[in-house]
């Protein structure tokens, strides 16, 4: 048997910080990101703001028609395991209800 792990889902693409995440990586990015987004947004405006950053939705990694910055994975690079994206999708929608944030 292997040992347990978390599997890898993709490749999170950002040029400062190219890695690969798991399910559990992917949700604290969306909510770092958001709360940067969310800081920046009070403190310098709208503008300023949609012309350096974007706000990211955790639905949107699950949207196969959304442009976003991850690299999917069909398989973890490490166990060759499927990655269920209908499965991460529920959990994510679930996850997003339970912190009651707009993610
Ligand atoms: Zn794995």
């Amino acid at each position: 048997m292997s040992e347990e792990h978390e599997c890898i889902i993709g490749e999170w693409l950002n040029y400062e910080d190219a890695k690969l995440i798991t399910f559990k990586e992917l949700k604290q990015k969306v909510k770092e990101n958001n709360s940067t987004f969310d800081y920046g947004l009070k403190t310098y405006g709208e503008d300023f703001m949609n012309g350096l950053m974007q706000q990211l939705k955790l639905k949107d990694y699950f949207d196969n028609r959304k442009n976003v910055n991850l690299n999917k994975f069909k398989y973890c690079p490490y166990c060759g395991k499927e990655i269920k994206w209908n499965v991460l999708k529920k959990e994510a929608v679930r996850w997003v209800k339970k912190v009651k944030e707009n993610y």
